[in-house]
């Protein structure tokens, strides 16, 4: 087979920082174990990358939501170190969890009468302490079903870790008077932004996803957490545009003067989307590039004037650090990781 031609688009994952984040937040949790959300594809950065980079980084507990996610993941770690946190909604997903040795997340009766119906088994339950998300509520936990069940993680998941909302203590409250009662080998509340919240929160795993990619959900981890995914895209095409010369869809630009333009490999289908239109910024070096008109399928227009060094192949850095691109974009920093396109990597 012929090997495919150079890429245009390139993701560059930093492994030394990704391990570094793990490090930091394993530090940061104290005495507590320091798992590792790895769902939709390691937060969209590839669970074939970044899983062992967090195994050899120490991670020993990883999570995904879907039972899909479970084969690629179980490429590289044990199954009893998977956590599939949606838990069994059909028979089928609790003969598949026992018959690959991972652990159903129970978030309910029926996920609990449906898992011990099957037979049972090492299992982690989650509790609702707030969120009405997933979650047993509190007021079952004294079902005849929760007291059969097998249980590894006794958790809970923080609504509004990321800011100083009365939830937190709230939540944190009803966990610990909810917990006594319950046999379990380990407790976990705290996900990226709860480690941040102190010691009281992090029991004996904390289950951080985002911080660990390079996400700054709270300031206290503004200091220790490092970028770890870095974009970039080709110029296709130089042009030189005249004054009254338009640019894009619905020609939401147009050149007061004459001036000098790249067609960028990178559009929404990439997860560059078009809230980033006619505001965004590419960059060389520490200089901006801003954009022209609207975001394509497959391509963004540039303002290269400034930049006559630059030509067709070259590439340009598309700004990724997480806090700041979550400020310009007026999207999350989890929607920014996990909306990266398949074209990005390969
Ligand atoms: C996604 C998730 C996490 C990780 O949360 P971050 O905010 O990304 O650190 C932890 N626990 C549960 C139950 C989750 O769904």
């Amino acid at each position: 087979m012929i090997d495919l031609p150079s890429p245009t688009l390139r993701l560059r994952l930093d492994e030394e920082a990704l391990a570094s984040n793990w490090r930091e937040l394993a530090t940061m949790s104290g005495d507590a174990e320091t798992g590792a959300a790895v769902k939709a594809d390691g937060y969209g950065l590839g669970i074939a990358k970044v899983v062992p980079a967090l195994r050899e980084a120490g991670a020993r507990s990883f999570f995904v939501a879907h039972w899909s996610e479970v084969p690629d993941l179980l490429e590289h770690v044990a199954s009893n170190q998977v956590s599939v946190l949606h838990g069994p909604l059909h028979a089928e997903d609790a003969t598949y969890a026992r018959a690959v040795g991972v652990r159903p997340v129970i978030n309910s009766l029926e996920q609990a009468r449906l898992w011990l119906d099957g037979g049972g088994g090492p299992c982690d339950v989650m509790i609702d302490t707030g969120i009405n998300r997933l979650g047993l509520p509190v007021d079952a936990l004294s079902d005849p079903a929760v007291s059969r069940l097998k249980i590894e993680t006794l958790m809970s998941h923080l609504a509004s870790a990321d800011e100083d909302n009365p939830l937190n203590q709230t939540q944190l409250t009803r966990f610990r008077h909810a917990v006594p009662a319950i046999p379990c080998k380990r407790l976990s509340l705290a996900n990226s932004a709860g480690i941040a919240l102190g010691s009281d929160y992090h029991f004996d795993l904390t289950r951080p996803g985002l911080s660990l990619y390079g996400g700054v959900p709270r300031s206290e981890l503004a200091a220790g957490i490092r970028q770890v995914a870095f974009l970039q895209a080709t110029i296709l095409q130089v042009r030189q545009l005249s004054a009254g010369d338009s640019v894009g869809y619905n020609a939401t630009f147009t050149a007061t003067q004459s001036m000098r333009a790249g067609v960028i490999s990178l559009g929404y289908a990439d997860g560059f989307l078009r809230c980033w239109s006619g505001q965004g910024t590419l960059r060389h070096g520490e200089a901006a590039l801003p954009l022209l008109g609207k975001v394509s399928m497959d391509m963004v227009v540039i303002d290269l004037s400034a930049f006559p060094d630059l030509h067709e192949g070259d590439w340009v850095d598309v700004p990724y650090h997480l806090p700041e691109a979550a400020q310009a974009s007026g999207l999350s920093q989890y929607e920014l990781l996990t909306l990266l396109g398949k074209r990005f990597h390969g």
